[in-house]
């Protein structure tokens, strides 16, 4: 026969193997929970989008939208993107469904999204976030409660080696006299530029100074800061928000040069920053996205969100050394001899709806005594449950401690139920003891 052809998966998209899931579910369960008691509702969008939305929304000079959306035609022909990041479709849910008129919406979502980077430790095609947005909000304190939600993320997870990373950006108004001024000294220093700025003076002159060329570093520290421009409005909303973190105990470092890869944001903008992962350092980023609902067609409406990335979370979860792994059965089911083969399931079905939370592994497909306990002992189970043909017999099983040296004993069929959850507890206790 022809050796068939391997399938590799697809560069800088990961699989998550059964090993490494205990982290991911440890941060869907805890968002889950903590986003709820903030009183915000998951929603869920698609992962294919029409393309005009992202350009839209992230802008057109954006690395975004430059060079790493996974964009095609589909046979109708229509130019559509896998979603490289959650705000825009969010965002044109809530107006698509009419959610907005005057509403106030705290929404979350989470999934995969896509951007054909350069895949390294931390950094993929397909990677995941959680996205929160809180939109209908005009004043500091959401600001402040979405980063004061995060913190407490942090401090459930475990994860401490984490810092705050504070800007405001402004209004578009306030920018737009700031862009001049930037772009003014940009231009007395052009020959200093490589190429990627020079095409964003015109286009995109902020994101120069995200540049992260250290031939540059000297032109971009010496540039004019935005702190410095803000306008009267966002200058009070930005103190607000700082006292509002200081008095809650939440410390933060002002960054003047943090402007965010994205377009939409204005005011506010924050990224929580780790010096536990190497390069890829960003682990939750958000801002205030004021502009954004109108730009794409809304009612004019505030809105703020964050996103984080959930491989990068994950790595900082195993590295604080949570239990994660999923927990052993508490009863290996072995089963031996034609009769008792045949009644096993529905035995086993009927302590199930009586005993849902025991967890019960039966041995599948057979295989001697020997054999069967082998695996009973590999599946770290305490306690064995034993059905051949003699006990079916006699409407009997036999129960048997695999941990410890008390013996065996025998239960009759009726009264499983009843002494399952009795033996489990003596046998916990008896370890803990132990
Ligand atoms: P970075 O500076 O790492 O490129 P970014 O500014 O592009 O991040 P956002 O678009 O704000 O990131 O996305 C929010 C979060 O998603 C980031 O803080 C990061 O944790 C994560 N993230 C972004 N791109 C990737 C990627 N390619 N692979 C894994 N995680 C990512
Ligand atoms: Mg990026």
């Amino acid at each position: 026969m022809e050796k068939s052809f391997l399938v590799q998966a697809v560069r800088g998209m990961n699989d998550v193997l059964p090993e490494q899931i205990g982290g991911w579910q440890l941060l869907e369960r805890v968002t889950r929970e903590l986003f709820a008691a903030y009183g915000f509702e998951e929603m869920r969008v698609p992962l294919v989008e029409n393309t005009a939305l992202f350009k839209r929304a992230i802008g057109e000079f954006t690395d975004i939208v430059e060079k790493e959306m996974y964009t095609f035609t589909d046979s109708g022909g229509d130019s559509l993107t896998l979603r490289p990041e959650g705000t825009a479709g969010v965002v044109r849910a809530a107006i698509t469904n009419g959610l907005l008129r005057g509403a106030r919406l705290k929404l979350w979502t989470s999934g995969p999204m896509f951007r054909h980077e350069r895949p390294q430790k931390g950094r993929y095609r397909q990677f995941h976030q959680i996205d929160v947005e809180a939109i209908g909000f005009a004043g500091p304190d959401v600001d402040a409660e979405l980063i004061a939600m995060t913190a407490r993320l942090w401090r459930q997870l475990g994860i401490t080696r984490v810092k705050l990373k504070l800007n405001s950006l402004g209004t578009s108004q306030s920018r737009r006299a700031y862009r001049e001024k930037l772009v003014a000294y940009f231009r007395q220093h052009e020959s200093v530029l490589d190429a990627d700025s020079r095409r964003r003076l015109e286009g995109n002159p902020l994101r120069i100074l995200d540049s992260k060329n250290p031939e540059m570093q000297a032109v971009v520290s010496a540039a004019p800061l935005l702190t410095d421009h803000l306008d009267p409005e966002s200058r009070e909303h930005f103190d607000a928000l700082c006292a509002m973190l200081a008095a809650s105990g939440i410390d933060y470092v002002l960054d003047p040069r943090l402007v965010r890869g994205l377009d939409y944001y204005s005011r506010t903008v924050f990224e929580w920053v780790t010096d536990a992962l190497g390069a890829q350092d960003a682990i939750c980023s958000g801002g205030r996205y004021d502009g954004l609902i109108n730009q794409l067609g809304g009612d004019a409406t505030p809105a703020i969100g964050f996103a984080m990335g959930v491989e990068r979370v994950v790595e900082l979860i195993s590295q604080a050394g949570m239990p994660l792994t999923q927990p052993p059965p508490d009863v290996y089911v072995i089963t031996s001899g034609e009769r008792a083969q045949r009644n096993t399931l529905a035995l086993v079905e009927k302590i199930r709806d009586e005993l849902p939370q025991v967890r019960l592994h039966v041995n599948l497909g057979g295989g001697n005594f020997k054999a069967q306990f082998r695996r009973a002992d590999k599946s770290g189970a305490p306690l064995a449950l034993i059905l051949g043909d003699g006990e079916f017999e006699r409407g009997v099983a036999a129960l048997k401690p695999l941990r410890q040296e008390t013996g065996q004993s025998e239960c009759p069929l009726s009264e499983l139920t009843a002494r399952i959850p009795a033996i489990l507890k003596d046998l916990a206790g008896l370890s803990h003891a132990g």
